[in-house]
């Protein structure tokens, strides 16, 4: 059997990527409006966040805008106790949200929970606790406008 191994590397460059039309807009809503926004799917009729162009389901092309949240439920989450570059500093909780009015989770941070014991704090979690889109006082058309936290 062949011997499997690993191989090392590092990474590290900046980079520019297209969001496209559909994040455009939803990036540009979390900065002028502070609103979460989706898109309904003409076929399936789920809401989907964050606003895609296409149904990941039915293929279909999505033009009906949704606003969702601002509060929602946690449906699972992790959290990182190792630094990751563009991350807070750790412990930080990452989430998957599902905002009232949508059928899809979104990833974000997590602010507001105790990390002391995190043993603790993925208890909580594990509830699935309501919690509620909070901005930063200066949007800037980024996932970072907002984390999620505790109601
Ligand atoms: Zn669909």
């Amino acid at each position: 059997m062949t011997e499997l191994i690993t191989i090392p590397g590092r990474w590290e460059f900046d980079y520019t990527y297209f969001a496209g039309e559909a994040a455009s807009r939803f990036f540009g809503e979390l900065k002028d409006s502070r609103r979460i926004m989706g898109v309904r799917c003409p076929s399936c009729k789920r809401v989907l966040v964050p606003a895609r162009s296409f149904c990941d389901v039915c293929f279909q092309r999505t033009e009906e805008w949704v606003e969702v949240g601002p509060e929602g439920v946690v449906e699972t989450f992790t959290i990182l106790t190792a630094a990751f570059a563009g991350m807070p500093k750790p412990p930080v909780v990452i989430a998957y949200v599902t905002f009232d009015g949508a059928d899809t989770a979104l990833l974000n941070v997590l602010t507001g929970l105790d990390l002391s014991n995190i043993s603790d704090a993925a208890h909580r979690l594990q509830a699935r606790p309501r919690v509620r889109a909070s901005f930063v006082d200066e949007p800037q058309g980024r996932i970072t406008d907002f984390t999620f936290t505790l109601l």
